[in-house]
C-alpha cells in the first residue's frame, strides 16, 4: 500500500520521515501565500494539518482544494507549531484525485442541523458527527461478538425470510412475487399464496427469538445479531422499521440467570466504548454539551452522556415488579403541574415511554429490571407464573430511553404453552416445528432482545433512532 491511514499516523508519528496521506477536505484556511488543509481520512475523528504553499502548487490547484474534495498529498511530517495538533505535513506533492464543485456540494464547514443531515443520508458519514457515530457503532458490533464469543456462545444466523410471526404483533412486511395488480385468487376470490415463491405467505423476520430457542436447545448458549423488520406504524424517535437485534437464547436459565447476563451484557458494552471510543466520545458528549447549552434544566439530561455512560457501568441496576412500578407511577407527580399524559392507573396495561423514563430517570436513578408483567400483554411463549396472572418476563429501562431490552423465560411446558397459543389464535398446525421443542427434552430456558440502536441512542448520546443507523428506515422514509 502506498499510503498511511491518519490514525496510524497519529498514533506513532513519523516525525522527519515522508509519508502519503489520502483523505477527503473538510477546510481549507490561511493567507494568500500559505493554506492549511484539514484532512481526514475517516480512521479518526482527528483531521491531519497539510501545510500547501500557493506558490509550488499553484493557484490553479489550491482552488480545487475544497471542502468535500478528495486529496492524495505526499510530504514530509513535522511537529506542528500550531495548537491542537502535535504533527502536521508540509507539503510536497498533492493529487486533487476527486474535486468536489463548493457551489453545489451540501456539506459546508458550517455545523449542519441533524434533520438537514437526514435529509443527505447519504452524504452525512462525511461530517464529523457521523463520522464518530460509524466509528462507535462498529466497535458496539465487535464487543457484542467479542462478549459472546468469550463466553462460549454460538453464533446462530436465524432466517431473514420467515412465515412465523414470533411476536404474533401483526407488525409484519409481507414478502411476495405475485403481481400486486393481479394476484392468483382462489374460488372464494381470496389471494391464492399457494401460488406465491413459497407456496404460502411468507415476511421478513420480527425477531429470531423462535428458531433461536430450537438452536439452544442443542447448543446450550446462543446468540443471534441480524436485521430485524417491523412495520412500526408510529413515528418515534426509538422505533424503525429495519433495526438490529442481538437475541441471546440459554438453555437452563431461568429468568434471574438471564436478568444477570442481560446487565453484564449491558455494562460490558458500555465499558468497551468508554475504554476504546475515547475521541468520539468525548467529541460527542461536548456536542450534545452545547446542544443543551440554552434548554432550561428540566430539558436538559440530569448527567452528563460520559456520567450517564460511568453510571451504568458502575452501578447494580435496580429490580422491581409490573405491579411495583404501576404502584410508583400511580403514586407520583411526574411534574408539579402537568400528569402522565396516558395515565397508568389500572394494573394490566402497558406502560408508555414515559412512565418508563421516569421510573429510570426520577424514581430509581439508575437502569431498572422490571419483571412480572400481566400475561395478557406479553408474548404467548413467556412463561406463566404461579399466579396464572403475570408471566416471567423482563423489560429493562434505561435513561433518556426506556425500553432497551425485552426478555422472559420461555414457556417449556408443553400443556400450557399449546393453551397460551390458543389464547392468542396462533394456529398449531403453522408451529409444530417450535412444539418439537417442547416434545422432545424440553428444558427451562430464557432469552433477551438488545435492541442495537436502542444501545447506539445511549453510547452515542443522540435523541433520534435515525441518527445511530447508516441508513434509516421508517415510515415514508425508503430513499435508496
Ligand atoms: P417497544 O415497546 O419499544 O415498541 P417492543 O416491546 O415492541 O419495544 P420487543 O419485541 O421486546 O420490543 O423487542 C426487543 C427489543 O428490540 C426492544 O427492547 C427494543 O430495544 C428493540 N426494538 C423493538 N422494536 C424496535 C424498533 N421498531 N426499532 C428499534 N428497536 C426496536
Ligand atoms: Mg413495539
Ligand atoms: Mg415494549
Ligand atoms: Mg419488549
Amino acid at each position: 500500500m502506498d499510503y498511511i491511514r491518519i490514525k496510524e499516523l497519529l498514533d506513532q508519528p513519523k516525525t522527519g520521515e515522508t509519508v502519503t496521506v489520502k483523505g477527503w477536505v473538510k477546510t481549507r484556511r490561511g493567507s494568500k501565500q500559505v493554506n492549511f488543509i484539514a484532512l481526514n481520512d475517516g480512521s479518526t475523528i482527528h483531521n491531519l494539518q497539510i501545510v500547501a504553499e500557493t506558490e509550488k502548487f499553484g493557484e490553479e490547484l489550491i482552488k480545487k482544494i475544497t471542502t468535500g474534495a478528495c486529496l492524495s498529498v505526499t510530504g514530509e511530517v513535522v511537529e506542528s507549531k500550531g495548537s491542537g495538533q502535535a504533527i502536521e505535513i508540509l507539503g510536497e506533492n498533492i493529487d486533487v484525485l476527486g474535486e468536489s464543485d463548493p457551489e453545489k456540494f451540501p456539506l459546508q464547514p458550517k455545523k449542519h442541523s441533524l434533520e438537514f443531515l437526514r435529509e443527505k443520508a447519504h452524504l452525512r458519514v462525511r461530517t464529523t458527527t457521523f463520522g464518530a457515530i460509524y466509528r462507535i457503532r462498529h466497535a458496539m458490533i465487535f464487543a457484542v461478538h467479542k462478549f459472546f464469543n468469550d463466553r462460549g456462545f454460538f453464533n446462530v444466523h436465524t432466517p431473514i425470510l420467515t412465515s412465523s410471526d414470533a411476536e404474533g404483533a401483526g407488525e409484519m412486511f409481507r414478502v411476495t412475487t405475485l403481481d400486486p395488480k393481479n394476484p392468483p385468487l382462489t374460488e372464494d376470490g381470496e389471494v391464492d399464496w399457494k401460488e406465491d415463491f413459497f407456496e404460502k405467505q411468507a415476511n421478513l423476520t420480527v425477531s429470531g427469538q423462535l428458531e433461536g430457542e430450537l438452536s439452544a436447545l442443542a447448543l446450550g448458549n446462543i446468540y443471534t445479531f441480524g436485521p430485524t423488520f417491523r412495520a412500526e406504524n408510529s413515528n418515534t424517535t426509538r422505533h424503525l422499521a429495519e433495526f438490529w437485534m442481538i437475541e441471546p437464547e440459554m438453555a437452563f436459565h431461568d429468568l434471574k440467570d438471564n436478568a444477570e447476563l442481560a446487565e453484564d451484557f449491558l455494562k460490558y458494552l458500555v465499558n468497551y466504548a468508554l475504554e476504546n471510543c475515547e475521541d468520539d466520545l468525548n467529541f460527542l458528549a461536548k456536542r450534545e454539551e452545547d446542544e443543551n447549552k440554552n434548554k432550561p434544566a428540566n430539558e436538559r439530561p440530569a448527567l452528563s452522556l460520559l456520567e450517564r455512560l460511568k453510571m451504568v457501568r458502575d452501578n447494580d441496576f435496580a429490580f422491581c415488579t409490573y405491579t411495583e412500578a404501576i404502584d410508583i407511577l400511580k403514586n407520583s407527580k411526574p411534574n408539579k403541574k402537568k400528569k402522565f399524559n396516558y395515565p397508568v392507573d389500572e394494573w394490566g396495561v402497558d406502560m408508555q415511554s414515559e412512565h418508563e423514563k421516569y421510573l429510570v430517570e426520577k424514581h430509581f436513578k439508575k437502569p431498572v429490571i422490571v419483571t412480572d408483567y400481566p400475561k395478557d400483554i406479553k408474548a404467548f411463549y413467556m412463561r406463566v407464573n404461579d399466579d396464572n396472572k403475570t408471566v416471567a418476563a423482563m423489560d429493562i429501562l434505561f435513561p433518556g430511553i426506556g425500553e432497551i431490552v425485552g426478555g422472559s423465560q420461555r414457556e417449556e411446558r408443553m400443556d400450557i404453552l399449546t393453551s397460551r397459543m390458543k389464547d392468542f389464535n396462533i394456529e398449531e398446525e403453522h408451529m409444530q416445528w417450535y412444539l418439537d421443542t417442547r416434545r422432545f427434552g424440553s428444558c427451562v430456558h430464557s432469552g433477551f432482545g438488545l435492541g442495537f440502536e436502542r444501545l447506539m441512542l445511549f453510547v452515542t448520546g443522540m435523541t433520534n433512532i435515525r441518527d445511530v443507523i447508516p441508513f434509516p428506515r421508517t415510515p415514508g422514509n425508503c430513499e435508496f
